[in-house]
């Protein structure tokens, strides 16, 4: 064994979930772009909170209140930083990517585009980055338009000239798809849409527990997330926005905390990030990320990529050499996400004998419909894999994918 698995081996040990059995086996836990486990400092951090800091926030004159305010607006400053942002006020907490892409749609989306405008996705996305588009050209009589998929998975480069044009005001995209595992030419999308002054919106969801972020680096307009693909709690999740754009973006949803004066006929708003949290925030969710955040940068980003791009390979190879396979989203750039049928089966059928060897993966339209539609399939399975995994896992999987070829074929 070499010293990177034997360093992440001793990571596993962090996450509790991996040390059951289900039905009867270890568990292998290949779902982690449904979402990651949680290691068991961002648990006792949140249990630390419950226990003895559980407090409201920015309103307190108590004791609690000013700890649990300092601990929530430490974690806006360390995912600020975890992204290179420049400004602590470009940070508004969602709880999660579909409510951030849901809150630019509605908010600069409604505001700042006009009928025959044009919204360029591609044809990777996620439904969450897809029907809040939708809805919005519905309702303000806008064009979208898709920047298509290669055979292997890539997305086709050579139409962006044409698929980007000067009616183009938004270009929102994913920079890896959940589906495919595919990661998109991220700075040449971005390039493109500048070229044109149109807004970028990048879908994170996948990307943030795949490599470092610089949002000045890229220039990117809006960049979103979910914490709970990245070691952290659910139901929490960044928008991260430009001064420039947030300033001038009326606020999404009205109440508590996002005003400044409140009158019996008006009020007036507070600044960013305030302007777009209205209501009680998810105070454990910030605390519980900024641990996440802390754990994956001790190990760096860098170091889980390259054990999980051997894991992959590892998986790949494995996989077809089980025969009768069919493996969607080719492309040699693409994240630790293996999605597959076995020819001739159904995918449900393969999913349910997998979890009958304590295998964990996922299957169906994985939420990106139209790209099944494109592939002309109605599902996959899909394994995922993360730091924790090992061979021993793959090796559980493949022997799982085995049986069910037997059973199946
Ligand atoms: N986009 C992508 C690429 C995703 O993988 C996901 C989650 N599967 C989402 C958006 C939506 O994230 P959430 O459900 O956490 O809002």
């Amino acid at each position: 064994m070499d010293s990177l698995n034997e360093f992440f081996n001793i990571q596993r040990n962090q996450f509790l979930a991996l040390q059951q059995k289900v039905n009867g086996h270890p568990l292998a836990y290949l779902d982690s772009a449904a979402t990651t486990l949680k290691p068991q400092r961002v648990v006792e951090r949140i249990k630390k909170f419950y226990d003895y800091e559980s407090s409201n926030v920015h309103r307190g004159a108590h004791f609690l209140s000013h700890q649990a305010t300092v601990a929530f607006e430490a974690a806006r400053i360390k995912i600020q930083k975890f992204i290179g942002a420049q400004h602590f006020e470009e940070i508004i907490f969602t709880k999660g990517t579909t409510e951030g892409i849901n809150l630019i749609a509605t908010s600069y989306g409604h505001t700042f585009l006009n009928e025959g405008d044009e919204i360029v996705l591609t044809e990777l996305e996620h439904h969450a980055n897809l029907v809040p588009w939708q809805n919005l050209a519905i309702q303000k009589k806008l064009k979208l338009k898709f920047i298509p998929i290669n055979l292997d998975g890539s997305l086709n480069e050579s139409v962006l000239d044409d698929v980007i044009t000067e009616k183009t005001k938004i270009v929102a995209f994913t920079g890896c798809s959940n589906t495919l595992g595919i990661l998109t030419p991220v700075e040449k999308i971005i390039a493109k849409a500048k070229s044109v002054n149109a807004v970028t919106v990048l879908d994170g969801a996948q990307l943030v527990s795949q490599v470092s972020i610089d949002v000045q680096k890229l220039n990117v307009d809006f960049l979103v997330f979910s914490a709970h693909k990245i070691f952290g709690p659910f139901g929490f999740g960044v928008l991260y926005g430009q001064k420039k754009w947030l300033d001038i973006m009326p606020p999404y949803q009205f109440g508590g905390s996002m005003i400044s004066t409140v009158d019996f006929e008006r009020s007036s708003y507070n600044e960013a990030p305030f302007k777009f949290e209205a209501g009680t925030p998810h105070i454990e969710g910030a605390i519980g990320t900024a641990e996440a955040i802390d754990f994956i940068q001790e190990i760096q980003l860098e170091k889980i990529f390259q054990h999980e791009q051997k894991l992959l390979k590892y998986t790949t190879d494995a996989l077809e050499s089980v025969g009768d396979v069919q493996i969607y989203g080719t492309s040699a750039k693409k994240a630790s996400i293996v999605s597959f049928n076995l020819m001739g089966a159904h995918h449900s059928d393969v999913g349910q004998i997998l979890d009958q060897q304590g295998v964990a993966v996922r299957v169906g339209h994985h939420c990106t419909q139209p790209l099944m539609k494109k592939l002309n399939i109605t599902g996959t399975v899909r394994a995922s894999l993360s730091l924790y995994n090992n061979t021993n896992d793959v090796d559980q999987f493949i022997a799982a994918v085995q049986k069910a070829k037997r059973m199946l074929l």
